[in-house]
């Protein structure tokens, strides 16, 4: 018998859901967009509980559920980019299916290493570079999720004092410099796709992202003085644009880690996309 699971990403602007067999073929998928400073709770998981309604004949063994914050268990305890924190995920999500909450980007780390890379690499650094910022720690093999299961929170690492306001109630942080949302605001343009379109045919574009870029060198520098992983992998919605940035990206970081000497960084985008 084919045993099916759902992942379940509940992102900064959307709720994607994806069906999954055996072999972590997707076999069905849906993607519900929404404004965060707008939504609720219930919306978000009527969203979820509709499409689990809609599947009600599929014998579903687990569900997994992604949240770009902290969680112990099924409870999500702590989210600075959606209204989800102190949530109870079986108030909300109307099955008997052993649900796993965990955070996005350890979920993200989790599933690339083990299809893609655990081969090759037992240190290893995945940064999600979307509606923030995220990262997930494969130390040793293992995943690195801290005492509280906030480790790699390198979104909220300060990268300027007193900078940026950020959701998370501090300043400077490193998602409000390099994330997606950063580069839409800093390029009053909404559509990722249309800044790399423009930033080859409009100088101030160009110069805009440039500088977005080497915000993002600093954050990742940082990574890798801290952890000295054997890779780099960056995902989330930018690492489709890969090929347009990451040389550029990998010269701003070589210049400005530590180790000079003999480190050799190893970059490259997620294979694992939606
Ligand atoms: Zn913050």
């Amino acid at each position: 018998m084919i045993n099916i699971n759902i992942g379940i990403d509940i992102g900064g602007n959307h709720v994607g859901i994806g069906v999954v067999d055996d072999s972590g073929e997707i076999i069905k998928k849906k993607i519900i967009d929404y404004n965060r400073d707008t939504i609720t709770p219930t919306d978000i998981f009527k969203i979820i509980n509709t499409f689990l309604n809609e599947n009600k004949g599929v014998d579903i063994e687990t569900i997994g559920i992604g949240i770009p914050g902290i969680s112990t268990e099924t409870h999500i305890d702590y989210t600075c980019n959606l209204p989800l924190t102190d949530v109870e995920i079986y108030d909300y999500v109307k099955t008997r299916v052993p649900i796993y909450v965990s955070n996005d980007a350890n979920c993200a780390t989790i599933a690339e290493y083990e299809v893609i890379d655990k081969k090759f690499y037992s240190n290893y650094a995945l940064v999600t570079v979307g509606t923030g910022i995220g990262a997930g720690l494969i130390l040793n093999g293992q995943l690195y999720s801290g005492t509280t299961g906030s480790a790699g929170e390198i979104g909220h690492m300060v990268i300027e004092k007193d900078g940026l306001p950020c959701r998370c109630g501090r300043r400077g942080c490193f998602e409000q410099y390099a994330s997606v949302s950063a580069l839409k605001r800093l390029t009053e343009t909404d559509e990722l796709e249309e800044i790399f379109y423009l930033s080859e045919r409009n100088m101030s574009i160009q110069n805009v992202l440039g500088e977005y870029i080497k915000n993002l060198s600093v954050g990742m520098s940082n990574i890798i003085n801290m952890y000295d992983v054997e890779v780099l992998v960056i995902g989330g919605s930018l690492a489709q644009y890969g090929d347009k940035f990451l040389s550029k990206l990998k010269s701003l970081i070589m210049s400005n880690i530590y180790n000079q000497y003999t480190y050799d960084l190893n970059i490259k985008t997620a294979k694992l996309r939606k």
